[in-house]
């Protein structure tokens, strides 16, 4: 019987992840099928565990569900502990083990797909969020010079700034008191972008030498990629290398093998040129 996997979460009808899995799987030559699993809070826990009492092997866990899913887990790798959130799991010997692959996602798509790098990076991160979380400790690994956290709700910045002072020159804010600094690279973890705004931040955060990344992605630009185009940002990205790279990671953790990332990213894109906004 093919091994069973899932994406859990609420949404998830539009996710990619089946067919990036499902490329993956092929590549490799593993045997498995991977499901989505619309779930509403109030079923997460009852219906991940129900899964894997029938057989699964391991899931991934989306919004709304990956600090959830970090409480429900037997053990956490570093990463996960660190990021307080979970979007991969996996079985072994019995126990549920909860990893977060999309800080390391992230800079694989920054350092490896994109061929970006930087000493000592003036870094901007936008957003305090679940996906924030899971970027703070890869982004430090850059050993920037500092690394600005900034967000709507300032205390939520403020409070993830706090947790992880400890692991570098981290501080946080509110957008509006950003003014009159500029930045190397600006990672926006904001959800702005689903509901097409760019974060309310200063322009003079970004020049012609600012990498500007969105984690989000879509057909054509998303609103945080127009923005910083227009502003003549050096670099302005979006979340598609990301999106495969954290899913590589995970699919190593689920089956022992790396897959090449390079294929599905180029499908992916062409999908994405051709107006297709889910694989279905
Ligand atoms: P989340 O936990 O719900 O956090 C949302 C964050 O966005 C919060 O900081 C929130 O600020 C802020 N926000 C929401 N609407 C905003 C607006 N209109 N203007 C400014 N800030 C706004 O979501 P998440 O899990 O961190 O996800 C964030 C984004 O990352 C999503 O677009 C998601 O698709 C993307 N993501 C991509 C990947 C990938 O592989 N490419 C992986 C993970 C996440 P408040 O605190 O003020 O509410």
């Amino acid at each position: 019987m093919s091994a069973s996997y899932a994406l859990f979460g609420y949404p998830v009808q539009h996710s990619w992840s089946p067919f990036i899995h499902g490329m993956f799987a092929k590549e490799t030559g593993q045997d498995l099928v991977y499901r989505l699993h619309e779930t509403p809070p109030e079923r997460f826990r009852n219906d991940v565990l129900e899964f894997f009492r029938d057989g699964g092997s391991g899931i991934n866990v989306t919004l709304p569900h990956k600090r959830a899913a970090a409480d429900l887990v037997n053990e956490l790798t570093p990463r996960a502990q660190q990021a307080d959130a979970v979007n991969t799991v996996v079985q072994r010997d019995e126990k549920l083990i909860g990893d977060n692959t999309d800080g390391t996602g992230l800079l694989a798509d920054l350092t490896k797909n994109l061929g970006l790098r930087w000493k000592s990076p003036r870094i901007l991160l936008l957003g305090a969020g679940g996906a924030a979380r899971g970027a703070l400790g890869s982004l430090l690994e850059l050993a920037p010079h500092l690394l600005v956290i900034a967000n709507r709700t300032p205390g939520r910045a403020l409070g993830l700034a706090h947790e992880f002072a400890d692991l570098g020159p981290v501080t946080g804010c509110a957008f509006s008191q950003l003014g009159h600094q500029r930045f190397d690279l600006i990672v926006n973890a904001t959800s702005a972008s689903l509901h097409g705004e760019a974060p309310l931040i200063p322009i003079d955060v970004v020049d012609s030498m600012t990498t500007c990344y969105d984690m989000a992605y879509g057909v054509g630009d998303t609103a945080f990629v127009t923005w910083a185009k227009r502003l003549g940002a050096g670099r302005a990205e979006q979340g598609w290398g990301m999106l495969v790279e954290q899913a590589a990671e995970a699919f190593d953790l689920w089956r022992g093998i790396k897959p090449d990332t390079a294929p599905v990213l180029k499908a992916l894109r062409q999908r994405a040129a051709m107006g297709a906004r889910s694989p279905s």
